[in-house]
């Protein structure tokens, strides 16, 4: 791992500030309630109340942590309406580190109120079975696959079985992407040399969903980082890394999986951690506030989220390797907002994609606002997930574009289902996969 850079991260918390489950809210004093992040507010600008804007749940985080009000079913829903996009903090002249105070908030409202066994039980298959088991994912990723190779889900989509079943099973079972065949879910080589003259050696993230649904994009991510010259090393061992627990609320599990992810990675030597997903790429540069409290782990947590770096930040630095092949392609790019939001990356993809011959790429209205994803916000909020998704597809539909390209597996998934209820043939590709097809994969 590259040399700890600590200037370039924020100083950690005060223990003695404002807390949420023991999670460092201080930030919400950097608030100056000028508003100007109301109108870069996707829930905001459908519902126009101002609980329901970023400066609105700052007061309430602010007040719930200083003890002032309780935490009410009303603080509840608009906490829990917020989509985590973080384009609040985008626009935000103060710098408030709004993902971290609203992640601190789920994480209190998880404490405060852990719901019944039915939910308890549900949690901890997620949370701590499938997220953190990769064989028991892999069992289910070739269940799911057989369910969809003997045809058996056209029969249960046909037999109105879905409309019956509990919670959010249903609208689980309408995002399920075609689950690729053994071969793309299987581990990738533990290393891959360079090809050409070496640049680096860099250690690739293949996530814990990601490599049992995505397989392929993680083939693709290391193809494309061998042909621009990097050795690239898949670390034995590694898991998910917790983005999804501390979205959620886990903050026990989510420390517990940065910690591992951590020790793993510094074993690789490399010189930067790359990651194809946009949500574990912002939580992991943040390893360093999570466990800012924890003295055995704070400095090593600080040089690792130094060392993480998204796929297009790392390809961007230098102009692509040649010779790229011809992808003819009139694309449009949407902007995941753990990328654009969560780690200020809004050029490199575009820049990216400019240097392929034959792609012509045409700008999308709204790029950075948020499809509805947002991580299961779809499955918890499925009408605002519902009209954000709405809105993300007429401006695609707009363009004219047969492919939108983007470069996270949720809104792969939450655009491929919305384009496809629409009936439109537009291709949803993670940026890694043009890019490999320009490299003649
Ligand atoms: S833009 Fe920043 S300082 Fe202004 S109200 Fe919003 S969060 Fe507060
Ligand atoms: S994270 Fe997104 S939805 Fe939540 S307050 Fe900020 S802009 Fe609004």
């Amino acid at each position: 791992m590259g040399p700890e850079r600590t200037d370039a991260l924020p100083a950690a918390p005060s223990p003695a500030g404002l807390r949420l489950h023991g999670l460092s809210v201080d930030g919400v004093n950097q608030c100056v309630h000028c508003g100007l992040c109301l109108s870069a507010c996707p829930t905001f600008s459908l519902l126009g109340t101002e609980m329901d804007s970023p400066r609105g749940r700052i007061v309430l985080i602010k007040s719930l942590a200083e003890g002032r009000i309780d935490l009410t079913d009303s603080a509840v829903e608009h906490l829990s309406l917020c989509l985590d996009c973080r384009a609040c903090e985008t626009v935000c002249p103060a710098g408030v580190p709004y993902g971290r105070l609203i992640e601190a908030a789920r994480a209190e409202i998880e404490r405060q109120r852990p719901g019944g066994p039915v939910r308890r039980s549900v949690r901890w298959l997620n949370f701590g079975l499938l997220l953190t088991s990769p064989r028991a994912l892999a069992l289910v990723a070739a269940a799911l696959r057989l369910y969809q190779v003997t045809r058996l889900q056209r029969l249960v989509r046909a037999s109105g079985l879905l409309r019956i079943l509990p919670g959010t099973l249903a609208a689980w079972e309408a995002l399920l992407p075609p689950l690729p065949p053994a071969a793309d879910r299987a581990p990738l080589p533990e290393q891959i040399p360079a090809a050409g003259a070496r640049r680096a050696r860099v250690a690739l993230l293949t996530g814990c969903v990601q490599q049992a649904v995505f397989g392929a994009h993680n083939r693709a991510t290391a193809s494309v980082l061998a042909k621009n010259g990097y050795e690239v090393v898949i670390p034995r061992g590694q898991g998910c890394c917790g983005a999804l627990h501390a979205h959620g609320g886990d903050r026990a599990r989510a420390g517990a999986l940065a910690r591992q992810t951590i020790a793993t990675f510094e074993q690789a030597g490399a010189e930067a951690v790359v990651v194809n997903t946009s949500g574990c790429g912002a939580h992991m540069k943040g390893y360093w506030h999570l466990l800012a409290d924890d003295p055995a782990w704070a400095a090593r947590a600080r040089a690792f989220s130094l060392s993480v770096r998204d796929i297009s930040e790392q390809l961007a630095r230098e102009p692509l390797r040649g010779p790229l092949h011809p992808v003819p392609l009139t694309a449009t790019y949407h902007d995941p907002c753990h990328v654009v939001h969560g780690q200020r990356i809004r050029g490199e993809p575009r820049k990216l994609l400019a240097q392929i011959p034959g792609l012509e790429l045409v700008e999308l209205r709204e790029a950075d606002w948020c499809c509805g994803s947002a991580g299961i916000y779809n499955l918890t909020q499925p009408e605002m997930a519902g009209r954000l998704l709405e809105r993300k597809t007429r401006h695609v539909l707009e363009t004219g574009a047969e492919a939108v390209v983007t470069a996270n597996p949720g809104c792969i998934l939450q655009l491929a289902q919305g384009l496809r209820e629409r009936g439109a043939g537009v291709r949803v590709l993670h940026i890694v996969e043009v890019l490999n097809r320009a490299y003649g994969g």
